[in-house]
């Protein structure tokens, strides 16, 4: 049976797709969303990757931006049945001979326990988090919204933008001991880019601050079921979800209005290249992606093993060590190196969340960066790292299920080279977008919008790209009285 064309259309289901397709929606179109894949959900699915009764996040799986996100406010997560399990700890460094740096939600508790590491770390941390910690509503809106208007709290925004213009190893230097510098270098090197890039502070200060206020936490049976709840509330709005839908050319859409792609610069010119001014194609073919990720996910007969007892109660570990060790091995990625002792970002998934593995076993997910578009197992250099914290770990591994940057490349096609959050961290990005223009979402064709995390605010699940765009095309529609 043929559809009927709605007022609006959405290519891609990712959490920006999706937000995109709420907020259009909500503003009284009728939205249809077509999916690529066979599910939705992008980079926010959950699956038995290795084994009956495992469930590993394929892809994102700390939430922390969807907890303070603007747009995710807006839902009733509860009501659609996500629960939110928070770490007894939000993240920590470990360190050689036992040591670790440790965040726990509360400030003055991570603060003293920098102090015992090196005085005067602790008052530096206070300084630095505290205030922005205490003003964190006035934040997100600044930081995820539209940097583009006057800021509605200047004060709170220049605490946040001066440091966070300094790269992050220059931040994390002015600290004595390595466990604050780990902290701080940990969470920035999330940026994807080498620790002495401008803005990397800009990540660790807003990761930082996520994990003061909302634990880092993980959504309980994993990261698809926000994908379930978003898909819920379109549904209840009337909007739809078609799968096994790959868009090839805009002339496979029915002819809607409004058209608003989830999808990255590569890719829109190969859906609408003929049909945009030569500049504009210029500018998109220029994209920069940076770095991909190796990921492995495990299925372990146990806890990992950390040698430091704060390290096993976390959520999120950052291994790699010291903040020379962090910075060389995110210039060696840049450089388009496999570090041999790369950072990696570890996520224990079940000790947080007990339901994703059966009784006593465990789900393990743990990533590094390498050179985009890389077809190269890092399974012994991630694993070298875990055993320096954690000897013993490779006894417990029942399963692996590895992936590299240019399988996830295949998994979804906005990972182009494995990058997974739509392109190179910027200062000029966040601001401008993938092409400096006037609109950070429009393209120059009549009514059609990029609205993956290709655009600002940038990668991450908080649905605010999706969230910005569809509320300019809705200003547009009103405008022009459709
Ligand atoms: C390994 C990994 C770990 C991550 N960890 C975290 C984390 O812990 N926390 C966090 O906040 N973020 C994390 N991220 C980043 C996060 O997943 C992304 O930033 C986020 O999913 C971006 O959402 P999006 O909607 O812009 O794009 P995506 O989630 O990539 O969704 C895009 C969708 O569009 C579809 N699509 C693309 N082209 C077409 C087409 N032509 N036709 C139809 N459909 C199409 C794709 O199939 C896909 O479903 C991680 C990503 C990866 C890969």
């Amino acid at each position: 049976m043929a559809l009927t064309a709605p007022d609006a259309v959405v290519v891609g289901a990712g959490p920006n797709g999706l937000a995109a397709a709420i907020t259009l929606a909500r503003g009284g179109l009728s939205v249809r969303v077509y999916e690529a894949a066979s599910t939705p959900g992008g980079g926010c699915r959950t699956a038995e990757l290795t084994g009956p009764g495992y469930l590993h996040d394929v892809c994102s799986t700390v939430q922390a931006l969807a907890v303070v996100s603007p747009f995710f406010r807006t839902l009733d997560l509860e009501a659609l049945g996500v629960r939110l399990r928070r770490p007894e700890i939000a993240y920590a460094h470990p360190l050689d001979g036992g040591r670790a740096g440790v965040l726990h939600a509360d400030v003055d508790a991570t603060a003293a326990a920098l102090d015992d590491a090196h005085p005067g770390d602790g008052r530096a941390w206070s300084r630095l988090v505290g205030p922005l910690v205490r003003h964190h509503e006035q934040l997100w809106p600044e930081v995820l919204g539209s940097l583009r208007r006057v800021p509605r709290h200047p004060l709170t925004l220049a605490r946040f933008g001066l440091p966070g213009l300094v790269p992050v190893r220059a931040l994390a230097s002015r600290f004595g001991s390595e466990e604050a510098r780990g902290l701080l270098a940990g969470a920035g090197a999330h940026a994807m880019r080498r620790l002495e890039a401008p803005l990397t502070s800009a990540f660790a200060l807003a990761l930082i601050v996520a994990a003061h206020v909302a634990d880092w936490p993980v959504v309980e049976g994993g990261s698809g079921v926000l994908v379930d709840a978003m898909v819920t509330e379109l549904t209840r709005l009337g909007g739809e979800v078609v799968c096994d839908h790959p868009v090839r050319s805009l002339r496979d859409l029915p002819p809607a209005a409004t058209t608003l792609l989830d999808v990255t610069p590569h890719q829109l010119l190969d859906i609408a290249g003929d049909e945009l001014p030569p500049g504009y194609a210029r500018s998109l073919r220029r994209h920069d992606y940076g770095p991909g990720v190796f990921k492995i996910d495990y299925a372990l007969s146990g806890p990992v093993p950390w040698t430091n007892p704060d390290c096993r109660k976390a959520g999120t570990l950052h291994l790699g060590g010291t903040l020379s060790e962090l910075a060389r091995s995110e210039s060696d990625v840049e450089a388009g190196r496999h570090p041999d002792a790369p950072y990696v970002l570890l996520v224990q998934g079940s000790v947080v969340d007990p339901s994703r593995a059966p009784a006593g076993h465990h789900t393990l997910w743990a990533y590094c960066h390498v050179p985009n578009g890389s077809d190269r197992d890092m399974t012994r250099e991630i694993e070298r790292q875990i055993e320096r914290f954690a000897p013993g770990f490779g006894d417990l591994v029942l399963q692996r299920a590895t992936r590299t940057a240019a399988g996830y490349h295949r998994y979804n096609e906005n990972y182009v080279g494995g990058a997974i959050n739509g392109g190179l961290a910027s200062a000029f990005g966040a601001v401008l977008g993938p092409v400096a223009r006037w609109s950070r979402y429009a393209t120059p064709l009549d009514g059609v919008y990029l609205c993956s995390a290709a655009t600002p605010p940038g990668g991450g699940v908080h649905g605010m790209s999706g969230y910005l765009a569809a509320s300019e095309a809705l200003r547009a529609r009103h405008r022009s009285g459709r």
